[in-house]
């Protein structure tokens, strides 16, 4: 949820990207309606559909009783500094801008706001905000729900079954299993390995649908490319785990009723009643401090303690149990940015070297999306992140790419131009998880 002008990067890379043609006529055929192509193409022409539909009405339920007391704000803020000191007074902030952001805030943290000193430039309910969106669609038939996205999994799984497997990583608050698609020739499911990991986590935050459908389509790319040398030798050295959907309830309950709900966190039932702990300020680092509310009601809650929470401690588990680990993605959106740590402190990461590889690696993957490569806490401090913890845990090169759009809910043009650029950024990934410091060479 960081909004920035989006800078573009030009610069040319020299990275092999494998073609992303399925392959010979045969090949198209033998795999079916699980190409990259097809689905890709069949995401893009549904979404396309879906926004000649009707605006939808506007957004219920937040709390248990199915009111929604949020608003959509402008308040002044012009650095960092500032739109932390929001973030920790319960404003979800969506948009920066030069001298204010734009953001949701529960109707009773706005009046804690003036006591603070904080300048509330406009406020409207957020159901009036969503109303007026013109790119909103009816229904979501085009993006992949928990459901489309278990059985895609585990057919590209069953088709691929000497290098690829699925296994649930843990449930849900409500029960749901989390899914990981792994690839590896030599492991299955849950089994050790040796081999270099990569890791790439999507959908922390519900409403951020595209960040399902990337991690998603890489899962499908990858197994359509395959035999191509570039792809085979990755598949055949590394060990790779692809997490598209880490908050299944909140992307159920965002979509359930074909109209969009604005739904950020997971399905916690807090113990004031309201709804949901911010999975991406649950991590252990930091945690609690700058740029996290406790506020049970704030979109960015950040929960009793750290772990609290299924969904964060899933990829606890996961992590934790792997010392091969050595990247890392997590999917957001709409910034449009490649960010590296810090984003729990100001600080830079002591290790020189360690410095270097993400500043490396962040510009290059900023080139091939077209995304602002920065340091996190650039925009604002945010704590108990996935990323932070990642490094801090397992010295893990892990970064947080936020895709690009002008809205959660971004339509259709954008959705094969941000597919393929980011599977080159995670195709570049595994090129340097055997070893990321060769960057520094
Ligand atoms: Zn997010």
């Amino acid at each position: 949820m960081k909004k920035v002008v989006l800078a573009l990067v030009l610069a040319a890379v020299g990275f092999p990207i494998p073609a992303f043609a399925a392959g010979s006529p045969e090949e198209v055929r033998a795999a079916g309606d699980l190409s990259f192509d097809y689905i890709l193409n069949k995401l893009t022409d549904e979404y396309s559909k879906g926004l000649l539909m009707p605006a939808p009405a506007a957004a219920p339920g937040e709390r248990e009783s199915g009111r929604d007391d949020r608003l959509w704000v402008a308040i002044s803020a012009s650095n960092s500094r500032e739109r932390t000191r929001l973030l920790e007074a319960g404003v979800d902030i969506v948009e920066i801008r030069k001298d204010r952001v734009y953001g949701v805030i529960h109707r009773d943290a706005l009046s804690q706001l003036s006591g603070r000193g904080i300048g509330v430039l406009s406020q409207e309910p957020l159901s009036l905000h969503l109303g007026s969106l013109k790119d909103f669609p009816a229904a979501d038939a085009a993006y992949h729900n928990f459901k489309e996205t278990t059985e895609l999994l585990n057919a590209l799984a069953s088709r691929n079954s000497d290098v690829a497997s699925v296994f649930s990583i843990g449930k849900s608050v409500e029960g749901r299993d989390i899914w990981c698609f792994r690839v590896n020739s030599s492991a299955r499911g849950s089994d050790p390995s040796a081999k270099p990991g990569a890791v790439y986590i999507g959908n922390h935050h519900a409403r951020e649908h595209l960040s399902n459908e990337v991690p998603l389509l890489f899962a499908v790319w990858l197994m359509d490319n395959r035999a191509v040398p570039e792809v085979k030798k990755y598949i055949d050295t590394l060990d790779i785990y692809i997490i598209p959907m880490l908050n299944p309830d909140g992307a159920e309950f965002d979509i359930k009723t074909g109209s969009y709900k604005w739904q950020r966190k997971n399905r916690r039932v807090n113990s004031d009643r309201s709804i949901g702990v911010d999975l991406n300020r649950n991590y252990d680092s930091w945690f609690g401090g700058q740029g996290a509310s406790h506020y049970p009601s704030a979109d960015t809650y950040c929960g009793p303690s750290a772990f609290s929470e299924p969904e964060s401690t899933a990829v606890k588990k996961l992590v934790e149990a792997r010392k091969n680990l050595r990247t890392m993605i997590s999917y957001h959106s709409y910034a449009s940015t490649v960010l590296y740590p810090y984003g729990g402190s100001e600080a830079e990461i002591p290790d020189a070297r360690d410095r270097k590889v993400f500043v490396d690696m962040a510009g290059r993957m900023g080139a091939l999306t077209g995304y602002h490569p920065e340091k996190s806490s650039d925009m604002y401090v945010a704590t108990g992140d996935t990323c932070d913890w990642a490094y801090d845990i397992g010295g893990i090169f892990a970064f947080t790419i936020e895709l690009e759009g002008n809205s959660f809910y971004p339509g259709a043009g954008i959705i094969d131009r941000a597919v393929k650029n980011n599977i080159k950024a995670a195709a570049y990934m595994l090129s340097v998880t055997d070893d990321p410091y060769k960057t520094l060479q």
